[in-house]
């Protein structure tokens, strides 16, 4: 049974059973029609898929990093390139050419801040600071405020 739904085999055997994902819910149908009786052998089925299941998969490698290692600045969110540059209220790619607004990609770049480093406070210098320092700290703090709930005061307010 192949559930990725980008997935293909050429060349497959046809003796061998196999189920498709294109065929998945036609083939989960089926299965919630099928009216037999449960025994003590689908009972065991049950409690060796419940005893296999994995919450995490042993396939996540995340490489060792730390903050100062990064590059900083903002990356295009359909090439990922730096190579974009800041007009008035727009950020253009260099490389694909796409644009997008400077506050959807300082919130983009806030949610990239917290899913690396989710025990870092956002402050209006640290977001200024990983996304390379393309606007204003008055420009990022203004976005920050309105998009983000501030908590504290003065130097030591920060967002969530
Ligand atoms: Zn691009």
């Amino acid at each position: 049974m192949f559930i990725n739904p980008e997935f293909t085999l050429y060349q497959a055997p046809k003796h061998v059973p196999i189920i498709y994902p294109s065929q998945l819910n036609t083939f989960m149908k089926k299965l919630n029609l099928w009216t037999g009786k449960l025994n003590g052998k689908h009972k065991k089925l049950t409690d060796l898929l419940v005893s296999m299941h994995l919450v995490e998969s042993p396939y996540h490698r995340i490489p060792p990093y730390e903050y100062e290692w990064l590059r900083k600045g903002i990356i295009c969110s359909s090439c990922q390139s730096f190579l974009v540059s800041v007009t008035g209220r727009k950020v253009g790619c260099g490389d694909c050419g796409c644009e997008e607004s400077i506050d959807s990609v300082v919130l983009r770049s806030v949610k990239e801040l917290k899913l690396l480093f989710p025990d870092r406070k956002i402050t209006t210098k640290g977001v200024q600071e990983w996304c390379g320092g393309i606007v204003s700290k008055k420009k990022f703090k203004n976005i920050l405020s309105k998009n983000m709930q501030a908590i504290g005061y003065g130097q030591w307010t920060y967002y969530e």
